[in-house]
């Protein structure tokens, strides 16, 4: 599984760092970014938390 986030959407929240930092985490312009290409299995709940969480829906499956 691959997720990108939006960042046109991304309003800084942060919830989905807190949420699966082994996947988001920020970038240089204050948003935050998938750090993975293919998220591993164990924190694929996370990730899905993560992006199930996003107020905005900025997260995607890639
Ligand atoms: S939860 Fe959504 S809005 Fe918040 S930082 Fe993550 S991608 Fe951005």
């Amino acid at each position: 599984m691959k997720m990108y986030v939006d960042q046109d959407l991304c309003i800084a929240c942060g919830a989905c760092i807190n949420i699966c930092p082994a996947v988001f985490d920020w970038n240089d312009d204050g948003k935050a970014e998938a750090i993975k290409e293919e998220i591993p299995e164990n924190v694929e709940g996370d990730a899905i938390e993560a992006m199930e969480s996003c107020p905005t829906e900025a997260i995607k499956k890639a």
